[in-house]
């Protein structure tokens, strides 16, 4: 069984408690504006080209048998005319043209992570299934989950929250201690418009999982990501924290944007022209997560920024 993984970061202290080792799957059922790792949608192997590092000899450009690279086009590489054939990556003096995304094996995935081991136990970390959507498969992550459970390893679940429930509790829950869970847009035709499907499967899912995280093993973290004029308004913030009220939960995280994500889509040669506004391309202000906080804080809801 294998399944397409992107990166595999170790040592990472920003995706759940301790010190923790991220898998990062390709592909994903949505196709969020802003999404942080642009590279985690499709989940075909991609041509990726790092702009900084070329010293524009052309090598690529020879070698390429579709015609599909010159320094004319506005991002070097024609996609449509590229068929991920990556011979020009062999030949890039720079290493600035790689290969994002390779199948890789449950076998494959463990023997990375496993000299990570002593790092969690010592940190109170674990292994992160991250995207994406790592739900996409299903079979190939319970078995991950199972392993490393079997080791002895804590395990943590970032998801958009748009898979089949039935599925999810058979193979996944049972191994997953911590869920990172993504409710971004209330509206269900805003969400169609920002995420390409509404979000009716994402928050029923939600909350049947949250009935099952009052009595069981696994914890149920929701997040909110914050994007200037799409997630932030006062009455998207608003309807999410009252949904939360009617499920009586008294905590969330919010993840105010990173602009890094616009230069990934640069590497993948994707223009950002479908998500700009003045604000999106810098760091989110302080001053507005604090008018965030206070509206959740108003509906006796505690706030963590990630
Ligand atoms: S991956 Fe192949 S087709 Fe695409 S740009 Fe490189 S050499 Fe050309
Ligand atoms: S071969 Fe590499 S360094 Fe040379 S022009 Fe192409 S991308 Fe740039």
């Amino acid at each position: 069984m294998q399944a397409p993984v992107f990166e595999i970061k170790h040592n990472s202290l920003e995706d759940g408690p301790g010190i923790r080792s991220v898998v990062f799957f390709k592909g994903c059922p949505l196709n969020c504006a802003w999404c942080q790792n642009p590279e985690g949608k499709n989940s075909v192997s991609e041509l990726w080209w790092e702009k900084e590092t070329c010293i524009s000899d052309g090598s690529c450009i020879e070698e390429c048998p579709e015609n599909a690279i010159s320094f004319d086009f506005p991002h070097f590489i024609d996609r449509e005319l590229c068929t991920n054939c990556f011979l020009c990556v062999d030949v890039c003096p720079s290493s600035s043209l790689k290969v994002s995304g390779s199948s890789m094996s449950v076998d494959e995935v463990i023997s990375k992570i496993i000299p990570y081991k002593t790092y969690f136990e010592t940190s109170g970390g674990g292994v992160t299934l991250s995207g994406g959507e790592a739900t996409l498969y299903m079979k190939f992550i319970s078995q991950l989950l199972q392993e490393l459970k079997h080791a002895g390893i804590d395990t943590l679940l970032q998801t958009s929250g748009y898979f089949d429930l039935e599925a999810f509790e058979d193979f996944i829950l049972p191994y997953t201690d911590i869920i990172y869970y993504d409710i971004k847009i209330m509206d269900p035709l805003q969400h169609k418009e920002w995420c390409g499907l509404d979000n009716e499967v994402i928050l029923s899912n939600f909350t049947r999982l949250h009935a099952r995280s009052l009595t069981q093993h696994f914890k149920l973290l929701p997040r909110t990501p914050l994007i200037t004029n799409i997630t932030d308004t006062e009455e998207n913030i608003s309807s999410i924290a009252s949904f939360y009220k009617s499920l009586s939960i008294t905590r969330t995280t919010l993840l105010p944007n990173n602009p890094l994500w616009l230069q990934k889509l640069g590497c993948l040669g994707i223009s950002g022209d479908h998500i700009m506004n003045d604000e999106v391309g810098l760091i989110y202000p302080a001053g507005k997560q604090e008018v965030i906080r206070n509206q959740f804080n108003g509906f006796g809801i505690d706030v963590d920024f990630g």
